[in-house]
């Protein structure tokens, strides 16, 4: 059986970009998305043939039972070795003004769902002493924008959530580690309007927004023997934006 790793919005954007940093032959590999079934026949199609098998299950990472599903899709596949947690969303207003049910919607895919893929993850990789984790957060976790207060709450929780099961399975020779990317070209960024981008831009000391792949980069490194030393870190990639 192959080993497996499991991409939560592994579909789209840095997650995709993730499933194809950690495409191998003797690798499966499971992407995790929420309706657009469009990219995941794309996706599907894209990495089938770079590595031992690929499925695309479709499933709402902040609920329990279709997390449990997409965790046996994997185990269909062979051992999980691998999880990262790329599911998420952004949705900014000031605190004031953010209906709470924007505000849990939010925190349901950003921070119960990471939860709930690390427990089914740990689930198999205690049993087998090894695995590797690494959780998606961002940069507002740190540092904040205006607007990002149930955003950067997310992300920070993901941080903290990443620290502590570092700690709690660091015995098992399991691994937990996070990334926290600054602006990446992806669907989530590419509304923005032109002069908006510019102006973000700006702010970035390497001038541009990140490639989904040098997101990926650093997450393929802590999922992978270079980091195995590395547990209950944060790797900023963010083009030195402070
Ligand atoms: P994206 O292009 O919008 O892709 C999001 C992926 O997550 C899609 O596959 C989507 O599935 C899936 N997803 C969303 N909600 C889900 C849910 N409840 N259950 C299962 N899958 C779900 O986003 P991205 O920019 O790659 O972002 C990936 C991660 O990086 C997010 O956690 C985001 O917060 C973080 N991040 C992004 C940036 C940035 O500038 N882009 C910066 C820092 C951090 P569907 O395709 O079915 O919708």
């Amino acid at each position: 059986m192959a080993d497996v790793a499991l991409i939560a919005g592994g579909t789209r954007g840095i997650g995709l970009a993730c499933a194809e940093a950690l495409a191998g032959r003797d690798r499966g590999l499971v992407l995790v998305y929420r309706s657009d079934s469009a990219a995941a026949a794309a996706s599907n199609e894209r990495l089938a043939g770079r590595c031992a098998a690929v499925r695309t299950v479709r499933c709402d990472v902040a609920d329990p039972a279709q997390v449990e599903e997409a965790f046996r899709a994997a185990d269909e596949l062979g051992t999980l070795e691998v999880l990262v947690t790329a599911a998420g969303v952004l949705d900014e207003a000031p605190a004031l003004l953010l209906p709470l049910e924007r505000f849990d919607a939010l925190l349901a895919t950003n921070l119960r769902g990471p939860f709930l893929c690390c427990r089914e993850a740990l689930r198999r990789m205690i049993p087998a002493r090894r695995g590797s984790i690494v959780n998606v957060s961002s940069l507002s976790a740190l540092s904040p924008r205006t607007g990002q207060a149930a955003y950067a709450a997310s992300k920070g929780g993901v941080l903290s959530l990443t620290r502590a099961l570092a700690r709690e399975v660091a015995r098992f020779s399991i691994r937990v580690n996070a990334v926290a990317p600054g602006f990446v070209d992806t669907g989530m960024t590419r509304s923005l309007p032109p002069e908006k981008r510019r102006g973000l831009e700006a702010l970035v000391p390497l001038g541009r927004f990140a490639r989904p792949e040098e997101v990926a980069a650093a997450v393929a490194f802590l999922a992978g023997p270079g980091a195995n030393y590395v547990t209950g870190e944060t790797l900023v990639v963010a083009g030195g934006l402070p």
